[in-house]
């Protein structure tokens, strides 16, 4: 298990050593696991003039996953574009062509307080949004503003190939397979024709995935029922506009930016992973990151790539466990309520381990 560790900026280094010192707990324990170090973002424009330097390139080529912190920073706000730590993220995505985007939005019961919904709405909240990546009305053809008829117009296309749906829909129906076997396609097809081929070529990929139960929503309504019911769903699929927006609505459902792994796949399950958050440069080298949701990155990737169930399970259990222990770094902390460092809590997760 070749694995890319990118930390990146700002809080990037801190949680990815506690993540790390995860990934040398399992190797000791008989994980053929190799790690490399590389940059990307801030750093790496300090060092090379780019965000995303060759070497760095070749390093995530050839690893099986990246581990990547977070980049950016107030010190890079005013670099030209091309040079922006953020740009390094973008090309890493298209150049591995990352196509499926895998966002859990989970809530642990006692952190339930953290959310703007009811302890009832949301307590034990664990769904998952994958959202297709490099397609939609973000990439479609034709584009642009013209005038016609005197006055701007503005247009985009939505497009998508049957290719491009029945990809990520199989990469979706293997998620549920892996969860509780439930899959909500999330559509416009009342209004969209593309989003009616959506649904259609969905339906038709869905015969290879017999034992999971396949329903269709409209995305008004998938919006709706996020904040009424959330813990309806267990995986979602969606297109590249949809899930953009679903998947922050449903990550801000458990209201701990600091918690939340991610993962961007590629067709062979080869996969990006990081947090969701960003590189949080007010908290930076003060031992107050949260490092929980990089290392339930980890756990996504001995799920998803490196399909060791038994070892996601045991890191996902060992952060449970100190959840239930109430450790808490700052940012999860109840009001009166201790709170530990970034190093210390990766100290529990290893003694839970
Ligand atoms: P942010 O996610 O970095 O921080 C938002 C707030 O959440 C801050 O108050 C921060 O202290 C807190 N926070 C974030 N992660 C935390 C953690 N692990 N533990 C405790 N608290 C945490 O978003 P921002 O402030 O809008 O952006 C800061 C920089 O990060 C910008 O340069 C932005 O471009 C970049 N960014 C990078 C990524 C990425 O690398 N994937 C994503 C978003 C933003």
């Amino acid at each position: 298990m070749k694995i890319a560790v990118l930390a990146g900026d700002g809080i990037g280094p801190e949680i990815i050593a506690q993540a790390v010192r995860v990934l040398e707990v399992l190797k000791a324990d008989g994980l053929a696991i190799e790690l490399e170090y590389g940059l990307i973002g801030g750093c790496a424009v300090d060092a090379t003039g780019e965000p995303y330097p060759e070497e760095t390139h070749r390093l995530a080529s050839q690893a099986d996953a990246v581990l990547l912190g977070a980049v950016g920073g107030p010190q890079y706000d005013a670099l030209p574009r091309q040079q922006r730590p953020e740009r390094g993220l973008l090309a890493i995505r298209k150049k591995l062509n990352l196509f499926a985007n895998l966002r859990p939005a989970m809530l642990y019961p006692e952190l339930a307080n953290a959310s703007s919904l009811k302890y009832d709405v949301v307590a034990g909240l664990d769904i998952m949004i994958v959202r297709e990546l490099t397609g939609d009305i973000y990439f479609g053809e034709p584009r642009g503003i013209d005038v016609r008829d005197g006055q701007r117009v503005g247009f985009n296309t939505m497009l998508y190939s049957e290719a491009e749906i029945r990809r990520i829909a199989h990469v979706a129906f293997q998620a549920a397979s892996k969860r509780q076997s439930r899959l909500c396609s999330v559509d416009k097809m009342n209004v969209l024709e593309c989003t009616q081929l959506w649904r259609d070529v969905v339906t038709e990929v869905s015969k290879d995935y017999p034992q999971i139960a396949l329903s269709h929503m409209l995305v008004d309504n998938a919006a709706m029922q996020l904040v009424r019911n959330p813990k309806q769903f267990d995986v979602i699929v969606t297109g590249n506009m949809f899930g953009d927006i679903l998947s922050d609505e449903a990550s801000m459902l458990t209201g701990s930016i600091g918690m939340l792994p991610s993962a961007s796949l590629d067709e062979n399950n080869k996969g990006l992973y990081e947090p969701i958050h960003g590189s949080a440069p007010d908290i930076a080298d003060k031992d107050l990151a949260n490092p929980l949701a990089t290392i339930l990155s980890v756990a996504m990737m001995l799920r998803y790539t490196f399909n060791q169930e038994d070892a996601a399970q045991r890191i996902e259990n060992a952060v449970k466990q100190v959840l239930a222990q109430g450790i808490r770094t700052k940012d999860i902390a109840e009001p009166g309520m201790e709170s530990v460092g970034t190093h210390a809590m990766g100290d529990a997760v290893l003694s839970s381990m």
